[in-house]
Parts: C-alpha cells; sequence; structure tokens
C-alpha cells in the first residue's frame, strides 16, 4: 500500500537571500527505504526532530506541495506518486490526523465537523448521511453528533478529527502523535479507538506516531525508529522491545515492562523480554503459569 523508496527531504533555507541556502540546510529525511502492506498498523517513534512529522506529511504529499524544499526519491500510496498527485486527491487516499485536536478542527458540531471533507468531494448527501453515522459509530462519538466541536474534551475532539478523516473513506490514515497533548483518560480513549478501527476495518493502513511505547507494544504490527532523518530500526515490538538495551542506550523510549526485563536480567542473570504487562504476569506469577486473574 505504501512504498516509500530513498526518500531525501530537507526545508527550504529560511533565509534564501543571505549566506543560507537550501543546499546547506540539513536533510530531515535522509535516505527513507519503507514497504507498509495493506491493513498493517506502523508504529513511528524517535527522538524530537528525527523527522517523524515529516515524513507523516510527505505520506500524502504536504511534503513537498505545500512546503517547498528539495525532495529526492518517491513515495506511492498505491498507484499514486505524492510528487505527482495534487494534495486534495491525496486526502481521499491517505488522512492525517495531527496533534493538536484544534488543529483538526473546523469549529462546527461534531456531525458537520465529520460531513465536510465528503461534502467538499461533492459526495452524493445520502451518502454523506451513512459515512458519518458509520464514522462516528468507530470512534464512539455518535450521541454527541449535535453537539459544538468547541465543547468537547480533548479526547473527544481527537475522537471527532479522527471521524473527520474517516468519512473521506481514506485507505491509509496518518496518526502524528494523536494523544501527545491529551490526558490519561483522552488517551485511553484514542488507543481504544484505533484497536477498535483496526477490527472492524481490517483493510485500512495506519501510520501512527506515537511516544508511548506500551501504546505501539499494543497497538502495532511493526514499529520504525528514526533518528536523525534515517530509519535506524524496524522490526515487530516483541523482537524491538524484547532486547531494549539498544534502543535505550538512543534515548528511544522502551515500555516499562521491557525495561523493568532488563534489569531483572541484569540483576538477576535471568532472560525476560516482556514486551506487555500480561507476558510478565504470566513469566513472573507464583503458582505454575497461572497468573492472576486467568
Ligand atoms: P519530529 O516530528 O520527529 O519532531 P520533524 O519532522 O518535525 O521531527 O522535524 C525534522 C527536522 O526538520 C528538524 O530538524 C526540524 O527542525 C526540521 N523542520 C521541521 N519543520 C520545519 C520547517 N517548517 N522548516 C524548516 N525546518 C523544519
Ligand atoms: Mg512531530
Amino acid at each position: 500500500m505504501i512504498r516509500v523508496e530513498n526518500l531525501h527531504f530537507r526545508y527550504p533555507a529560511f533565509d534564501p537571500s543571505g549566506d543560507e541556502t537550501d543546499e546547506n540546510q540539513p536533510w530531515a529525511l535522509n535516505g527513507i527505504d519503507l514497504h507498509v502492506a495493506e491493513g498493517e498498523l506502523l508504529g513511528v517513534c524517535g527522538t524530537t526532530g528525527s523527522g517523524k512529522s515529516t515524513l507523516c506529511m510527505a505520506l500524502n504529499g504536504l511534503v513537498p506541495q505545500q512546503t517547498s524544499g528539495t525532495i529526492r526519491g518517491d513515495v506511492w500510496i498505491g498507484e499514486l506518486n505524492t510528487k505527482r498527485t495534487p494534495v486534495a486527491r491525496m486526502a481521499t487516499r491517505v488522512g492525517i490526523v495531527f496533534q493538536d485536536p484544534e488543529a483538526n478542527l473546523l469549529g462546527l458540531t461534531v456531525e458537520d465537523e465529520v460531513a465536510f471533507g465528503p461534502e467538499n468531494l461533492a459526495v452524493d448527501p445520502r451518502e454523506i448521511g451513512e459515512r458519518v453515522a458509520w464514522a462516528l459509530d468507530v470512534v464512539g462519538m455518535s450521541e454527541h453528533r449535535d453537539r459544538p466541536a468547541p465543547q468537547l474534551s480533548g479526547g473527544q475532539k481527537q475522537r471527532v478529527g479522527i471521524a473527520a478523516v474517516l468519512a473521506m473513506m481514506p485507505r491509509v490514515i496518518v496518526l502524528d502523535e494523536p494523544t501527545a497533548e491529551l490526558d490519561p483518560i483522552g488517551r485511553r480513549e484514542i488507543t481504544a479507538v484505533i484497536a477498535g478501527l483496526r477490527q472492524r476495518e481490517q483493510r485500512i493502513t495506519v501510520i501512527m506516531v506515537e511516544s508511548d511505547a506500551s501504546v505501539l507494544a499494543r497497538l502495532a504490527d511493526r514499529v520504525a525508529v528514526l533518528d536523525e532523518g534515517r530509519i535506524v530500526a524496524l522490526d515487530t515490538p516483541g523482537a524491538l522491545y524484547g532486547s531494549p538495551l539498544a534502543l535505550m542506550e538512543r534515548g528511544v523510549a522502551v515500555p516499562a515492562v521491557s525495561e523493568i526485563a532488563a534489569g531483572l536480567n541484569r540483576r538477576l542473570g535471568t532472560r525476560f523480554a516482556f514486551t506487555e504487562l500480561r507476558g510478565a504476569a504470566r513469566a513472573l506469577a507464583p503458582s505454575e503459569g497461572v497468573a492472576p486473574g486467568e
């Protein structure tokens, strides 16, 4: 579904008339190769400035079409090349949800927020109604459809933002740190929505930038670690977080249970490799392999 081939991108120089030229800007993306299959959820993590948001925007053509700058290599979404396909057309294929809940909304009622995208595409009104009902159901916001979006909690706003993207019927949804500005309740709401979406719509491809590694361990099929515009690790959460030391040394967050396993291994000479609490509970349960509560 997604093919990123030797992608390089640098932003334009801030002041091109002075000494700064585009050529001495660093590469924000520096040779990204990535294939993501239909229906896959790829988690993305990495330190601030490692290129996560730039990669997200490159997936629907905002980079370079709205940023300008220098691009090399290609991004393909199915048969569409993001350099040649107008952003408005890309948006029907790849929907982006940004970190700031307000940035994803227009200030309308919940229903109108979600209907806005398909209305702009001149979708048949009856179909718009069906899409809105479906998208609000997926994010669990059906009862709030008549409320003004600005009155909602952060988590609810972000759920509406996700519904607004879903109503465009994209094949790929890109979430750029969708929980970063939310409280713990809002974060749980969003992770539950993503888990539910994947169960219901198994063909939708999801790219999720997330700094909470335990969320990635639970939701992602694979996780890509970015550093200075490069993918420095790409594997299943089990493989990646099962031996967390290399990531920890790079300053990349790993799930708390993976860090605990590494600490126990160091002190006790054990060989634990936990990526989720469930596995840790099973391995550490006192009685013969029966975890409490099972
Ligand atoms: P992340 O999302 O991982 O924090 P970004 O993709 O936002 O990283 O940024 C990658 C690099 O590109 C950083 O060095 C950042 O300073 C730079 N950058 C991001 N946006 C712009 C911009 N609009 N103009 C110039 N440089 C930018
Ligand atoms: Mg970012």
